[in-house]
C-alpha cells in the first residue's frame, strides 16, 4: 500500500528504514514474500491512554504496546491523563518516560497537558518533546486533570506555538443520568448539540489566536458543517473520530451494557452514516482508538449502571480489522483506511517517518490480510483487561506479521523507542 495506492512491489529495508520500493520481482536476496497479503504501513495510533505509571493496574506500557502491535499498530501517542501524575510537567513527563522505559513493544510519544495552572510548564514541556497538549472543556473523569474554560484555552494557545488537542463537550448541555442501565439514558445525558457547541468554542480560539486545533474523537455529525466551514475560512483546525462511532449504533447496545460507554457516546444510524460522509469529504481526517481501558469492576459494575460505569472502549488492536470490515461494506478501499489511520495521524503528529511506504521512512510495516475473517474473543487480545464491545463479532482482516524499524515485532522483546516532535 503506497501513498499512491495498492500495487505489487518490494520494499527494501535498510538499518531500519526503507531504502527502496521496488518491482514485485525485483531481484534482491528476498527474506519475506508475502504473496496476495497486503503489505501496510504500521499505523499510526494518536490516542492511547496508556495509564502507567498510577493507574497501571488499569493498563500499562507493556500490555498497550503488545495490543498495538497485534493489531498492526506500530506507532502510539500517549495521552496525558489517567496516569498518575499526568503529563503536565516536564517532572511528570520524566516519570511517565521512566515507567514506560524498557516495556515497549512500538514505538512511543507523549502528548501533554493544558489544565488550569499550568501555563508555565507548556514551553518547557514543548522543548522537552511532547507533540502537542490537551485539554478538556468538560470534567475529565479524574479530579488530577481539571478541565480549561474556552479563556483558559484561549490563554494556553498563545502561551506556546504548538498544536492544541481538545475533547469538546459544553458541560451546560451535559446533565446526570442519574442510575440506569438504558444506554438512551446516557446518551440523551450527552448531547450532540453539547458537542457541537463546544466544537464552536474551539474554533473561535483557534481563529482568534491563530493556534493549531484538533477535535478528538468527534463523535455528533451535527458539528461536521462548522469544522468545514472553518477550515474553508483559513482556520487551522482538523478533527479525528474513532472506529466505535462509525461502527457501532446506539440502537443495538443492549441495556446494561456497559462496554459500549464512552465520552462522548455512541449516536444513532443517520448520525454514523453523516460522520462517514464526513471522513468521505475530508472534514474528518483521522481514524484512532481512543484506547481507554480500566478495570473490569470499574467498567462493568455488577448494576450495569451507565451513570456509573467508566466511559472509554480499549480497541488499539481492533481498530483496523474494525473499520476495514465496515469500510468495505461502505463501499471504501484499504488505502482509504490506511489515510486515516496511517498517514493523517502521522502528519497530525508531525511525524514524517511513519506512517507511509517511502522511501526514507522507518519500516514499519505491517502484513495483513484483508480477506480473512475472524471473530473477536476476548481471550486473544492482549490489554490488560480484555473487555470488549465487539466480543463474538465476525470480522474482515488478519494482522499477520508487524516489523518496527525492520524488525520483527514478537511481543517478548520490547523494541519500541520513544518519539519527540520534530
Ligand atoms: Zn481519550
Amino acid at each position: 500500500m503506497l501513498p499512491s495506492g495498492p500495487q505489487p512491489a518490494a520494499v527494501r529495508v535498510h538499518d531500519g528504514v526503507i531504502a527502496a520500493v521496488l518491482a514485485y520481482d525485483a531481484p534482491s536476496t528476498v527474506d519475506v514474500d508475502l504473496g496476495d497479503v497486503a503489505l501496510l504501513p504500521g499505523l499510526v495510533d494518536t490516542h492511547v491512554h496508556v495509564n502507567e505509571p498510577g493507574r497501571t493496574e488499569w493498563e500499562g506500557f507493556a500490555t498497550a504496546t503488545r495490543a498495538a502491535a497485534a493489531g498492526g499498530v506500530t506507532t502510539i501517542v500517549d495521552m496525558p491523563l489517567n496516569s498518575l501524575p499526568p503529563t503536565t510537567s516536564v517532572a511528570a513527563l520524566q516519570e511517565k518516560k521512566a515507567a514506560a522505559t524498557g516495556q515497549c513493544h512500538v514505538d512511543v510519544g507523549f502528548w501533554g497537558g493544558a489544565v488550569p495552572g499550568n501555563a508555565p510548564d507548556l514551553v518547557p514541556l514543548h522543548e522537552a518533546g511532547v507533540f502537542g497538549f490537551k485539554s478538556f472543556l468538560i470534567d475529565s473523569g479524574v479530579p488530577e486533570f481539571p478541565p480549561l474554560d474556552p479563556a483558559g484555552l484561549r490563554a494556553a494557545m498563545s502561551t506556546v506555538d504548538a498544536l492544541f488537542i481538545v475533547h469538546a463537550e459544553d458541560p451546560s448541555a451535559v446533565s446526570d443520568p442519574g442510575p440506569t442501565r438504558r444506554f438512551a439514558d446516557f446518551e440523551a445525558s450527552r448531547p450532540g448539540a453539547g458537542e457541537a457547541r463546544a466544537v464552536a468554542a474551539v474554533i473561535d480560539a483557534a481563529r482568534a489566536t491563530g493556534a493549531r486545533a484538533h477535535i478528538l474523537h468527534l463523535s455528533a455529525a451535527a458539528a461536521l458543517p462548522l469544522i468545514a466551514a472553518a477550515r474553508a475560512d483559513g482556520v487551522r483546525i482538523t478533527a479525528e473520530t474513532c472506529p466505535h462511532y462509525l461502527t457501532l449504533s446506539a440502537d443495538e447496545v443492549p441495556d446494561g451494557a456497559t462496554e459500549f460507554k464512552c465520552c462522548p457516546p455512541i449516536r444513532d444510524d443517520a448520525n454514523r452514516d453523516a460522520l462517514w460522509a464526513g471522513l468521505a469529504d475530508g472534514t474528518v481526517h483521522c481514524v484512532v482508538s481512543d484506547h481507554s481501558p480500566c478495570t473490569p469492576d470499574l467498567k462493568r459494575p455488577e448494576t450495569g449502571d451507565f451513570g456509573a460505569a467508566w466511559g472509554g472502549i480499549a480497541s488499539v488492536q481492533l481498530g483496523l480489522p474494525v473499520m476495514w470490515s465496515e469500510a468495505r461494506r461502505r463501499g471504501f478501499g484499504l488505502d482509504d483506511v490506511v489515510r486515516w489511520m496511517a498517514a493523517h495521524p502521522a502528519a497530525l503528529a508531525g511525524l514524517r517517518g511513519k506512517g507511509r511506504i517511502e522511501v526514507g521512512a522507518d519500516a514499519d510495516l505491517t502484513a495483513f490480510a484483508p480477506d480473512e475473517e475472524f471473530l473477536v474473543e476476548p481471550a486473544a487480545l492482549h490489554h490488560r483487561h480484555p473487555v470488549t464491545p465487539y466480543a463474538g463479532k465476525r470480522l474482515h482482516g488478519v494482522v499477520r506479521h508487524v516489523w518496527l524499524r525492520g524488525v520483527p515485532v514478537d511481543g517478548t522483546t520490547p523494541r519500541g523507542r520513544f518519539l519527540t516532535h520534530e
